[in-house]
């Protein structure tokens, strides 16, 4: 469609840019595509054609894939990237629905454009009947909510993740909910420009206190072309720590400064698999964060003592703070560099009965991947050589570019190095509220491998 003819009866205010912009001065802006335009008409109204492609979540133009690799996305992989893309029939405008079509023109599927990002379409539904606008958006936040409810995950008093990006066919969007908080982190420029739909959906599913907005403008986003500053987007911010309760656990977590959104909710199932497999041990944990798989241990696994180590001073601070806070006064939280520290306790002969590594993600990229699996191997090797005979070693990876077998060699070559038998007891991945989608294995990035080192 020209131009000149989509322009007119395009809603100002409607596209994302202009929407990030306003939600910061208005907090109780209108459903997107419901504001008011008071410019008077400059040009006669479009034909019913074009008319119909200004409603709320119709596509302004089509996108039609190279020959050959239509394949992907027939098969619901929601990534179009620049380099799929064989033309453009219309000038969409960043943030405008587009459909997807073969070269040929054969729909495929309904997305959301964006020129500043390589991932330049992202699919959000695969029928072509289906508009993209607030009420779509709800039954998608709704159908995710309903999963957490079946996992067992509703309850107030708790943490659970609402909203998975891809994982939950909402690319882009990630929801955890810390008691009657909601936290949001947004990496799609779709998703930004319609945070008042999802909001709004979000208060009438959850009827939350208030909803942040976390992390927005780092690593990913950045990609998108997305400048989203940290802010309180409905209600209000908790004052001082959520508490949320974990079985017989309870954290304190930190919604403004902490890290991610404030917890790992990720390894929730890794920690107490580990802690069955505590008692009477002496742990050491480290890059601990607020003490997570730490605490789990010695009070839930009934680990001996525990060392926690993060190289963060809030990290520590908060896993003292939650230690305290259940009772474990069995561990002891220092702040050291994790490389470091443990080779000066290797030096000093220190023995562990298990050791438990969740490094930050060292690859960042695919080109990475080398340099991140000589620094996995290097502190495995490491935790192996602390470990008695019998010991339990928990090694985890949050690089989603190093692959789940890329990890498993790794652990096999630190066998080699010191021949020890390192016997996998469970190779786990990320918490049940963390759902994968089958058709976009990037999704998956979370290894946990436990082991028994002979
Ligand atoms: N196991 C934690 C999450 C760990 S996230 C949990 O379950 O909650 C990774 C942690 O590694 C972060 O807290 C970060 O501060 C820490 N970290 C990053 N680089 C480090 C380094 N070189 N030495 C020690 N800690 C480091």
């Amino acid at each position: 469609m020209p131009e000149g003819r989509r322009r007119p009866g395009r809603k100002p205010g409607t596209g994302p840019r202009h929407d990030a912009k306003d939600q910061r001065h208005r907090s109780d802006s209108a459903p997107e595509g419901r504001r008011r335009d008071d410019r008077p008409p400059v040009e006669p109204p479009p034909p019913p054609a074009a008319r119909a492609a200004d409603e709320p979540g119709l596509p302004t133009a089509t996108v039609l894939v190279k020959a050959k690799r239509a394949r992907p996305f027939f098969g619901r992989h929601p990534w179009v990237l620049d380099t799929a893309i064989d033309r453009v029939e219309g000038t969409p405008a960043d943030g405008d629905v587009v459909d997807l079509a073969t070269h040929e023109g054969r729909f495929i599927a309904r997305g959301i454009w964006n020129a500043s990002s390589r991932l330049r379409v992202r699919l959000y539904a695969f029928e072509s009947d289906v508009p993209l606008d607030a009420p779509f958006w709800r039954s998608r936040i709704d159908a995710a909510i309903a999963l957490r409810r079946t996992l067992g995950l509703d309850d107030r008093s708790g943490a659970a993740r609402l909203i998975n990006s891809e994982g939950d066919d909402l690319s882009g969007l990630i929801v955890d909910r810390y008691g009657d908080h909601l936290a949001i982190q947004v990496t799609s420029l779709a998703m930004a420009g319609r945070l008042d739909a999802i909001c709004d959906a979000l208060e009438a599913a959850v009827k939350p206190a208030g909803i942040l907005l976390r992390g927005a403008d780092r690593g990913l986003s950045k990609l998108e072309g997305l400048h989203l500053p940290d802010r309180v987007i409905r209600g209000t911010a908790p004052e001082g720590p959520v508490f949320i309760r974990e079985g017989s656990l309870s954290w304190g977590v930190d919604l403004t400064e902490g890290q991610k959104t404030g917890f790992y909710l990720d390894q929730r199932e890794n920690r107490r698999a580990a802690a069955l497999l505590a008692r009477d041990r002496r742990v050491l944990d480290l890059f601990c964060y607020s003490g997570g798989f730490a605490v789990t241990c010695a009070i839930t696994g009934s680990a001996r003592n525990v060392l926690a180590v993060d190289g963060s001073a809030k990290a520590t601070t908060l896993a003292r703070a939650n230690a305290d806070f259940n009772g474990a006064a069995n561990v002891t939280v220092e702040t050291a560099d994790a490389f470091g520290r443990i080779d000066s306790l290797a030096a000093a002969g220190e023995k562990f009965g298990m050791v438990i590594l969740d490094p930050p993600k060292f690859a960042r990229s695919r080109g990475a991947i080398e340099e991140a699996l000589r620094a996995y191997h290097r502190i495995n090797r490491v935790a192996v050589d602390l470990l008695e005979p019998g010991g339990i070693l928990v090694s985890c990876s949050c690089s989603g570019s190093v692959s789940r077998d890329d990890f498993l060699e790794m652990l096999s070559a630190v066998a080699q190095r010191s021949g020890r038998q390192i016997a996998m007891l469970e190779c786990r991945g990320a918490a049940l509220d963390h759902p994968v989608s089958a058709s976009c294995l990037e999704g998956e990035y979370l290894k946990c491998v436990i082991a028994r080192v002979a």
